[in-house]
Parts: structure tokens; sequence; C-alpha cells
């Protein structure tokens, strides 16, 4: 099975592609998570990367595209993958598709997790990640036990230096102009498959297993 999960930020497409991999018994590939482990490891890609990440902008195509051929070459993807974060603008959609191709595989299924501008300020601006495992929570829907402590691992909740208010509406605006225009291009190849991603986790978590059925 081999999906991508396009959504603004926020919209939960890392809280999904999680119970989908559960589920499914794919590997859950984020280029955000990608990237984000590369900053902090300190490698050439995060060092190009990191101020990009911080301001919300796009990291470029190639390095992208590098990056996800790497990662989509490991034996576990090798049958089926979750993309969360990946393609972002047409250019990188095409790279997908070529990526793929030289496998002899196409995607199986495009999944938009569909969630309104005032709800994703809402859910950005309180989320915090455990800094250990990576666990989502966030400061009024989804606290820890512990403020500021991981219920999972013990380890500290962050915020993420692109959750920050100014940012937000930066990331906002970039995938509204970058990357929803992949929503008709996918429709158009009849892979897509709309969500709304509003409600509770569970209704949302139903919705998304039901579309991929
Ligand atoms: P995310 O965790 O998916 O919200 O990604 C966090 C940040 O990583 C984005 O705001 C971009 O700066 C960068 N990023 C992640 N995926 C991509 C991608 N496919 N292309 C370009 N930049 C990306």
């Amino acid at each position: 099975m081999m999906v991508v999960l396009l959504g603004p930020p926020g919209a939960g497409k890392g809280t999904h592609a999680d119970a989908i991999r559960s589920g499914f018994g794919v590997p859950h590939v984020s280029t955000g998570d990608m990237l984000r482990a590369a900053i902090e490891a300190g490698t050439p890609s995060g060092r190009k990367a990191k101020e990009l990440v911080e301001r919300g902008e796009l990291v470029p195509d190639d390095l992208m595209a590098e990056m996800v051929r790497d990662r989509l070459s490991d034996k576990d993807a090798s049958t089926g993958f979750i993309l969360d974060g990946y393609p972002r603008n047409l250019d990188q959609a095409r790279d997908l598709d070529g990526m793929l191709a030289t496998r002899g595989a196409a995607l199986d299924r495009v999944l938009s997790l569909v969630v309104d501008d005032e709800e994703i300020v809402r859910r950005l601006s309180g989320r915090r990640t455990c800094e250990e495992c990576g666990a989502p929570y966030h400061v009024v829907s989804a606290p820890p036990k512990i403020a500021g402590t991981c219920d999972r691992c013990g380890g500290p909740l962050a915020q993420r230096a692109d959750d920050r208010p100014d940012v937000i509406e930066h990331r906002i605006a970039v995938y509204r102009a970058q990357t929803e225009p992949l929503v008709a291009f996918y429709r158009e190849r009849g892979l897509l498959a709309e969500v709304d991603a509003t409600g509770s986790l569970g209704a949302v978590r139903q919705r998304v297993v039901g579309a991929l059925r």
C-alpha cells in the first residue's frame, strides 16, 4: 500500500499516519521528522535545511528528493509506505512518480485531511512534542498528566520552533499556495480521498481507515 497523506500543518497527518502504520503494517515516512532529525544531528542536509524549516519555508526539491529516495529504498518500504509531508508541490509530486516508476510501482491512494485555518492555528499553537520519543500532546485537548512531561517516557515536552504564531501563519500560506494544488492534481488522477479531519481523534481515525479500505 503506497499512500500519500496531504493536509495543512496541524491537520493530524503525523498522528493518523502512525495509526495507519500500526493498522496496515507499512512504515510512516515523515519528511518533517527526517529533517528535524538531520538538523538535530547536524548533518550536511540538516545544516542546509535548518533556517528554512525554522522560517516555515520549503526546503529545496532536490534535497528532499534525495532524502525520500534513500528512505523509500529501505527494505521496510519495499512493499508500501505512508508518506507524510511529501510531496509538497507539483515538482515534488512528479519526482515521486519518477522514483516509484523506476521500481515499477505507483501510488495507490492520496488522502487529503481537511481542516480550516482557524482550527489549524488553535491546534498548532498548543502543540507540544516529547523531545525524547516524539509523542504528541496539546496543552488544551491532549495535555500530559504532569505539565511539561511525557506520559510515555518521562521526557521533556517542547514547542517546535516553527509552531510560533508568525511562522504558523506563513506555513499555512505556503501550504495553500504550493501544496494545495496537489489536491486537484491527484483528484484528476482518481487517487484522491478527502477526509474531514475535525472532531474527535477516534472519529477522524475511522474516516481515515475507511478511506483506505
Ligand atoms: P512538517 O513536520 O511536515 O510540518 O514539516 C516541517 C517543515 O519541514 C516544513 O515547514 C518545511 O520547512 C520542511 N519540509 C518538510 N517536508 C518538506 C518537503 N516535502 N519539501 C520541502 N520542505 C519540507
